[in-house]
């Protein structure tokens, strides 16, 4: 059966909406990036005509890939591990890569955006369920990783990134949420000077409790374009 794009997307901005209110928010405090790993083309047309202006990609060739095929007013997010030999080709194309994720990452990020002239936004990513399977720093690593790679030419960190475990009752998530605003609380007293503006936090099972925990921007694939493939 065709997925109904459309009606999909309206019903998650329904419920962002009323999630966001439920947290004191408006709902354009809240930016929806349409995670489009291994969706075709065509579909993501549809969605930008449906008014996604934000596209989410988790692999640097599929992003090189499609990048050229939409107008420029569309944001990539780069939302998946980066190795540092793809660096080159994301920067050059995603607007916030979500992914920080090792000082290995900062420092080639830094270098390349020094060769090009610019500065790459970046969220830095935290583990904070702490399973072994997942990439980002731990909780406790941050405020120094934070510190250093401030001090980096070419890369400016605007927050905190994580993903929740996959569970069947989207309650069960919440504590990684909150503990991530709670971080990013404390850490934006404590560092005054780093910009962290953005939780990234949130996919198609859990994103209305993590925009009650104050998410705001939240990555949601399946969702809107039916269950992937792989
Ligand atoms: C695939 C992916 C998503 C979206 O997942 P859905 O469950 O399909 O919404 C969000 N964030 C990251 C990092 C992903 O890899």
């Amino acid at each position: 059966m065709k997925v109904d794009v459309q009606a999909n997307l309206r019903l998650v901005l329904e419920r962002v909406a009323a999630a966001a209110a439920r947290s004191g928010r408006r709902p354009e405090e809240v930016k929806l990036v349409a995670v489009t790993k291994n969706v075709p083309v065509e579909v993501m047309r549809e969605a930008l005509a449906a008014g996604v202006k934000a596209f989410g990609e988790n692999r640097a060739q599929e992003l090189a890939a499609k990048y050229p095929l939409f107008p420029p007013e569309v944001e990539w997010h780069f939302i998946g591990h980066l190795q540092t030999n793809k660096v080159k080709q994301v920067i050059d194309r995603a607007c916030l890569i979500h992914s920080l994720d090792s000082w290995r990452l900062a420092l080639e990020i830094s270098k390349r955006a020094r060769e090009k002239g610019k500065t790459v936004p970046v969220l830095v990513q935290v583990n904070i369920s702490g399973e072994k399977s997942k990439y980002g720093l731990a909780a406790g690593e941050v405020k120094d990783f934070l510190v250093e790679v401030s001090a980096l030419p070419g890369i400016a960190v605007r927050g905190l990134m994580t993903i929740a475990p996959l569970v069947e009752d989207p309650e069960e998530a919440r504590p990684v949420f909150r503990e991530l605003s709670r971080l990013a609380a404390r850490l934006r007293a404590e560092l005054p000077a780093v910009n962290l503006e953005y939780l990234s936090m949130g996919m198609s099972n859990d994103y209305t409790v993590a925009v009650e925990e104050g998410a705001n921007i939240i990555r949601v694939g399946s969702a809107i374009f039916g269950p992937r493939e792989n």
